[in-house]
């Protein structure tokens, strides 16, 4: 480095105590009064402008400033990853200082950059976006009736609060990627049959944030993110099924280093009912009588959704027959609609009889009213044979 550079702070006019807002400011004062485009083809313009922004990167760096106030220009040349010595290019000053330009030219010059479009960093740099979270919530028959709110722990990945998610120790612990130089891509060139081709992919080194981290956020190790325990509420809708997934957007573990979280997903498992069986939104019920019981009727107990129902079951009542409590099954998710229980009887012929038993059962039997006719017949296996029609 030659010693006839001027100083830093001369260049930037502010004074050796300067905060980093007024040099901030001062470097952005400096950046559009010798910006090109304000100064079409004036080489000397162009050199105040570069002159500034070389400024600006030693004196907005915390570590630079220091080396610069105690060795002069020998304390930083060359010492910062391409830039510094007197060598950035404009390509450079744009892609290191972009988010001065985006602030201070807002859109009255942004026209004006399109030589430069491609190295603006907010074109290409990549948006972190945390990974999606699945959890599965165990639910009974009661709770999809009704709907439920679910409490569940989750382990995530959450923000880092000391660093907001940077990863980086202090606004100023960051360099520009030096193998990118901050575009986040890195181009390839190609040679193929038709020619050279260029293709871009995300930078390897900087995973496409354009940036790198010169001193870690000590609570996240530079991460920008934590693994943490979040109780989480859930609202389960009436009507989920066994392997429905919902989906809550950006309940997922967060991006490192800033960005979109990622989302919640929640898979539904259903929990056998010890009774009570699911045929989409119906329930059945499978109600087994006594062959007394279906004879002469009687009123019996059922379980629903919503404790017991009693029911009347008539004299007569021939196995097979199905029951139907109209809306106690389950709702629709789409909020029209709920399904019935069906109670569906089948009758118990005893498995075992005394000698007595059967006396009585024969000299039953022998009566004509436990002899179906042949109208009987017919109507008990219409509906069978309905079946096969
Ligand atoms: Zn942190
Ligand atoms: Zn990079």
């Amino acid at each position: 480095m030659t010693t006839t550079k001027r100083c830093y702070y001369e260049i930037l006019e502010v004074t050796k105590t300067a905060s980093a807002e007024e040099i901030k400011k001062a470097y952005r004062k400096k950046a559009i009064q010798y910006h090109p485009d304000k100064n079409p083809g004036d080489k000397k313009a162009e050199e105040k402008f570069k002159e500034a922004a070389e400024a600006y990167e030693v004196l907005s760096n915390e570590g630079k400033r220091s080396r610069y106030d105690r060795f002069g220009h020998a304390g930083v040349g060359g010492a910062s990853g391409g830039y510094g010595g007197g060598g950035m290019t404009m390509e450079d000053i744009f892609s290191h200082f972009g988010d001065i330009f985006g602030e201070s030219f807002g859109g009255s010059f942004t026209g004006g950059f399109s030589s430069y479009r491609g190295f603006d960093a907010g074109n290409s740099r990549t948006v972190n976006r945390g990974t999606d979270l699945r959890v599965k919530v165990r639910l009974t028959l009661k709770e999809i009736a009704a709907g439920v709110e679910k409490k569940i722990k989750v382990k995530k990945y959450v923000s880092c609060s000391q660093c907001k998610g940077s990863g980086a120790e202090d606004d100023k612990a960051f360099a520009t990627c030096p193998t990118c130089k901050g575009r986040g891509q890195v181009i390839h060139t190609v040679s193929t049959i038709l020619g050279k081709m260029q293709t871009a992919s995300v930078c390897p080194s900087c995973y496409g944030e354009g940036r790198t981290i010169t001193k870690k956020c000590p609570h996240c190790h530079g991460e920008g993110v934590r693994l943490d325990e979040e109780v989480i509420s859930i609202n389960i809708p009436a009507g989920v099924a066994e392997g429905m997934q919902l989906s809550m957007n950006g309940r997922g573990n967060a991006a490192r280093h800033g960005g979109i979280n990622g989302d919640l997903l929640i898979v539904i498992e259903e929990e056998m009912h010890p009774e009570l069986i699911r045929d989409q939104q119906d329930i059945i019920y499978n109600l087994l009588l006594t062959f007394p019981q279906a004879a002469m009727g009687t009123t019996v107990e059922v379980p629903t959704l919503d404790g017991k129902a009693k029911i009347k079951i008539e004299p007569g009542t021939q196995p097979g027959k199905l029951l139907r409590l109209k809306n106690k099954g389950l709702p629709s998710i789409n909020r029209y609609g709920t399904g019935d229980l069906l109670i569906n009887i089948a009758v118990y012929i005893p498995e075992n009889l005394t000698k007595e038993q059967q006396v009585v059962l024969s000299d039953m039997d022998s009566s004509s009213n436990f002899q179906p006719s042949t109208s009987t017949k017919e109507r008990i296996f219409a509906k069978f044979r309905s079946e096969f029609e």
